[in-house]
C-alpha cells in the first residue's frame, strides 16, 4: 500500500510538474515574441517624432533617464528607485542626420506593458508551488487514513 501511495505521489506530482512548465513555457514565449512593432521617439535636438524597432529600442547604449521617487524627480546614477518618467537614448535622427538624443514617446506604455508580461509568469510559479504542497498534503492523509504511516 506505501508503495502505492509512493507512486500516487510521484504521477501526481511529474503531471502537476509538466502541466505548469507547459503554461510557463507558453506565457514565456508570448512575452518574447520578437514583435515588429515600433516605438516612436523624438529627437531632441529637433524635435521630430520618428520610428524605432523594438529591437533598436531595446539594445544597450548609454540611456539618460530621469526617474520619480515620491513625487521627487531625480537623475538616475544616485541609486534612485522609482518609475522612469523619461528615458533618452541616441539614435540616428532622420531629419539631423546624426546621432541625436531622443525621448521615448509613451514610456509609461512601455514601462507597464513589461510589467504586465512578467505578472502571469510570476503568478503560475506561485500557482505550481501551492499546488505542489497541496499534493504532499493530500497524500499525507491520504496514508493516514488508510493507516499506512
Ligand atoms: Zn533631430
Amino acid at each position: 500500500m506505501e508503495a502505492l501511495l509512493n507512486a500516487l505521489t510521484f504521477v501526481l506530482t511529474a503531471c502537476w510538474v509538466i502541466y505548469n512548465a507547459r503554461i510557463i513555457w507558453r506565457l514565456y514565449l508570448a512575452a518574447n515574441t520578437p514583435s515588429d512593432e515600433r516605438i516612436k521617439v523624438r529627437c531632441q535636438r529637433c524635435g521630430t517624432t520618428y520610428d524605432v524597432s523594438r529591437e533598436e529600442y531595446g539594445r544597450l547604449q548609454m540611456v539618460k533617464e530621469t526617474k520619480v521617487t515620491k513625487g521627487v524627480q531625480t537623475p538616475i546614477g544616485g541609486g534612485s528607485v522609482g518609475v522612469p518618467t523619461s528615458q533618452a537614448k541616441r539614435y540616428l535622427c532622420p531629419t539631423c542626420g546624426t546621432k541625436e538624443w531622443a525621448d521615448t514617446v509613451e514610456l509609461e506604455r512601455y514601462a507597464t506593458e513589461a510589467q504586465g508580461k512578467a505578472r502571469p509568469i510570476f503568478r503560475q510559479v506561485v500557482i505550481c508551488a501551492v499546488g505542489l504542497s497541496a499534493i504532499s498534503l493530500v497524500v499525507a492523509l491520504l496514508g493516514k487514513l488508510l493507516g499506512v504511516s
